[in-house]
């Protein structure tokens, strides 16, 4: 989730607004100005719009505290936080990295919901001491805006802790099953299918909701559990990459027979005698046995169709200084993060300056689809004894280099 608007920074963390947001925002001032303009009705239009407003940027305030708590914990304990991003159906805090330890991850899951819950509970104090009785409505603007801030926090802290997966109670649970079972990718895949439970049954309560008179609400709840389901999958996902390619190296995966062009080959030629016959969209460019750059499919079209006869591909590629790379035991998991957070489709696998593979997304897209098709279970892995594939691999790889060295 990318921010439409950044707010600034705290301890390091910059705060933005998702667009959706701003949708949710109205709807709340316009929910909440015709909540008090109906309980309120001695209230002047003006009062009544300027409380809503009020209370609707101090339920923004708590929200945000409500993600700070746990960005401040994570970072306490070690964790990166990037950014918070507010959007319609709460915030989001993204760290760089996960917990290492279940203790972590259950203090960075709970802040959040005990925060909600003080807020809550103190806002509601403060209605009291401003003379606001519990079996009444609110009079003042001040009791109205604090109880509404009490119910809306106090209700948020028990939604938040539903045990399922993405939802704080999830990580609670999470962590709990994590403590116990010594097992991070289990626990992962219990909360994530707990999520998907209570997804289901938000859908379902929303639809029933809905046609039994509900409305809006319901439909409102049954989004709420669609949008569930989605984070819960997707977490699900997410541990079965990370457990599959955990273990591999870039060098058990890389494609070695990687064709290799020469600096001064025209673009026209490149593209009918390479481009257009092998269905590869990756090239390295060499010279005299170095890697001197990379050219792909997206380096030729950026250079107007008319100028292919004259610009050669050393002046199309993206130069070696610029190029990430990676070495052949650098585990996939960490080059598939440097493609995304790079948004790069592949990267060249470098040993002592001279180029061993390529290693790219579709590569491992491919992979986990093969282990997918064949239901291998999570763990598993090739014998270790079958490394000589690879070898075979260097040996072929290195004669086709120096053919095409010659050239
Ligand atoms: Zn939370």
């Amino acid at each position: 989730m990318r921010s439409t608007v950044k707010l600034g920074k705290v301890s390091g963390i910059e705060i933005g607004l998702h667009y959706s947001w701003f949708i949710i925002a109205a709807l709340i001032v316009f929910s909440l100005g015709q909540h008090f303009h109906q309980v309120n009705p001695s209230w002047s239009m003006w009062e009544v719009w300027i409380v809503a407003l009020i209370t609707a940027v101090l339920f923004f305030v708590t929200l945000l505290l409500h993600e700070l708590a746990h960005s401040l914990v994570a970072q306490k304990r070690g964790l990166k936080v990037k950014a918070i991003t507010l959007f319609a159906l709460g915030g989001v805090s993204q760290t760089e990295d996960d917990a290492s330890d279940a203790k972590t991850e259950f203090w960075v899951a709970i802040a959040g919901p005990i925060t909600s819950l003080v807020i809550g509970f103190g806002c509601l104090g403060t209605a009291m001491a401003f003379g606001w009785q519990r079996s009444a409505e609110p009079q003042t603007a001040v009791t109205a805006v604090a109880v509404w801030l009490g119910y809306i926090n106090i209700g948020l802290a028990l939604f938040n802790m539903i045990p399922g997966f993405p939802l704080d109670g999830g990580r609670v649970l999470r962590s709990i099953i994590w403590g116990i079972s010594k097992n991070a990718d289990r626990s992962t895949r219990i909360a994530a299918r707990v999520g998907q439970i209570v997804a289901l049954l938000f859908i379902l309560d929303g639809i029933w909701q809905f046609f039994h008179g509900g409305g809006f609400g319901g439909l409102w709840i049954a989004f709420i559990g669609w949008f569930l389901m989605d984070a819960a999958k997707a977490s699900y996902t997410e541990v079965e990459t990370e457990s599959a390619l955990r273990d591999l190296r870039v060098s058990d995966i890389m494609a070695t027979e990687c064709v290799v062009v020469n600096r001064g080959m025209s673009l026209q030629e490149f593209v009918d005698i390479h481009l257009l016959t092998t269905g590869q969209r990756c090239f390295a460019v060499e010279d005299q046995g170095r890697l001197i750059g990379l050219i792909t499919l997206r380096d030729v079209s950026r250079i107007p169709r008319d100028r292919w006869g004259q610009a050669t591909v050393s002046e199309a590629m993206r130069p070696g200084t610029e190029l990430r790379t990676v070495s052949p035991d650098t585990p996939v998991l960490d080059a598939l993060k440097i493609m995304v957070r790079n948004d790069i489709n592949q990267l060249p696998v470098v040993s002592h300056g001279s180029l061993q593979g390529i290693v790219s997304r579709s590569q491992i897209m491919q992979l986990l689809r093969t282990r997918d098709a064949l239901r291998l279970p999570a763990g598993y892995r090739p014998p270790a004894e079958l490394s000589w594939r690879n070898e075979v691999d260097v040996r072929s790889m290195s004669r086709m280099l120096s053919r095409h060295s010659r050239v």
